[in-house]
């Protein structure tokens, strides 16, 4: 168990869209924390509320069609819901970065990168204080080179369309980066390319951020590189937390439902049949399933869960399950 300070703390955090016909109750209740130095995955299907999540860390939600009903977020003991323009530009500049998921869209193809990478530079930089050209140029400089892209002078005075996808991912890792942030979040970096530039760009990440002792969320669909990358895993399920442990944990002894299916839909090179998934889909968020938002899809689900939303029960010191059947009285 770590005792560094705490970074951020979320709690009970709703996050809903106001669209035609109703709410789409994205976020129902998240508690989530991390301490400085720890890298923290978040694991889940597409859709079920991660990015959300992380975007309202850093209050970049488009508010409206989002609300926030609900919920507190504390990034270094202060609500960063409650911060003025300042603060937040703060925390926004030396205090949490972002890697998107796709680098083509998250770069502008208008502004050359040199462009981008000087505007991220000044803006992170002390409050008030202007950056000369030249420093920006030099910061710009190291920037491409820590991510070991080649012939950095021609890089910034390229624009994103005439760089291939790897080198545009490695240009937002150093952009990130290049502010030197107490936490980084990574949201699914390298998706959109092939597997082997995926294969290097996650290499890369996991080098720079354990040379700078950064602390990293990491948003993935793929366990196993939250295997090899993370301290601590947050399984996320339909907008909820429903189990998080020490990743050695979490991998031995799944506990939640859900967690044991996305587990098992993990290719095994010592072969073991067909991946048996997890039947059926997401639920609809304008009408999610009352009591636990899995019960639609879970083999082992009473009549308890239809009813009533399962609380986060700890299981050892660093294994918290949101599911019925770890309750006192049913466990053996
Ligand atoms: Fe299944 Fe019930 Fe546990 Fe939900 S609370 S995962 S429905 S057993």
């Amino acid at each position: 168990m770590s005792f560094a300070p705490l970074l951020l703390e979320i709690k009970n955090l709703h996050v809903h869209y106001a669209v035609y016909g109703g709410r789409l109750k994205v976020l129902d209740g998240v508690d989530f924390h991390m301490r400085t130095g720890e890298k923290v995955g978040l694991v889940g299907e597409t859709g079920c509320g991660k990015t959300t999540m992380m975007k309202a860390i850093l209050r970049v939600l488009p508010m409206p069609p989002a609300q926030i009903p609900q919920g507190e977020i504390y990034f270094n003991g202060r609500d960063i819901r409650k911060m003025s323009g300042n603060d937040l530009q703060r925390v926004r500049g030396r205090g949490i970065s972002m890697i998107f998921q796709d680098p083509t869209a998250a770069l502008n193809p208008v502004f050359s990168v040199g462009e981008q990478l000087g505007a991220v530079i000044q803006y992170s930089a002390e409050r008030g204080k202007a950056l000369s050209h030249q420093e920006i140029h030099q910061r710009a400089i190291a920037a491409l080179q820590e991510v070991a892209l080649a012939d950095p002078e021609r890089l910034l005075r390229s624009y994103p369309s005439q760089l291939s996808g790897g080198m545009r991912q490695r240009v937002c890792i150093g952009m990130a980066l290049a502010t030197h942030p107490q936490l980084l979040i990574a949201d699914e970096p390298g998706t959109s390319l092939d597997v082997t530039i995926q294969d290097q760009v996650l290499r890369l990440l996991r080098t720079l951020v354990a040379e700078k002792d950064t602390s990293v969320i990491l948003i993935t669909h793929s366990l196993g590189i939250v295997r090899e990358m993370t301290d601590r895993v947050y399984v996320m399920y339909a907008g909820d937390i429903v189990e998080v442990a020490v990743t050695p944990n979490l991998f031995a002894n799944p506990l939640h439902p859900y967690t044991q299916g996305l587990i098992s839909t993990v290719p095994r090179l010592t072969g073991g049949g067909i991946a048996s998934g997890i039947p059926g889909r997401i639920p609809n968020y304008l009408t999610p399933p009352t009591g636990c938002r899995f019960h639609p899809r879970c083999p082992h689900v009473m009549d308890i869960c239809r009813a009533e939303k399962p609380p986060a029960y700890r299981v050892d010191d660093d294994h918290e399950v949101a599911c019925f059947l770890y309750r006192t009285e049913n466990r053996v």
